[in-house]
């Protein structure tokens, strides 16, 4: 699990993101998304969560599991901004 408080924790990892080939797509369930690794084939889910007005964000891959700030939950955390902006729109 890991802490979402500054703008420039990702940014390493939307690096990585930027130069995988992932696939980001939401799942049935409101803040959770599957990301998939078009270059191994391997997906992995993340979650974004409040807790106490902090955000946090968790991926299943073994990066996310030794709280690091994962190109997965990078690029899932981008496509979450742009759904949340919307939902505040609509
Ligand atoms: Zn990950």
């Amino acid at each position: 699990m890991i802490k979402l408080d500054s703008p420039d924790q990702l940014a390493n990892a939307t690096k990585h993101a930027q130069e995988s080939n992932l696939f980001v797509q939401p799942t049935s369930m409101f803040r959770q998304y599957r990301v998939t690794d078009r270059d191994n084939g391997h997906g992995y889910l993340v979650d974004f969560f409040v807790r106490n007005g902090k955000r946090f964000g968790h991926c299943t891959c073994k990066a996310g599991q030794h709280n690091m700030a994962c190109k997965h939950l990078s690029a899932a955390a981008a496509l979450h901004a742009c759904r949340a902006a919307e939902r505040q729109a609509a």
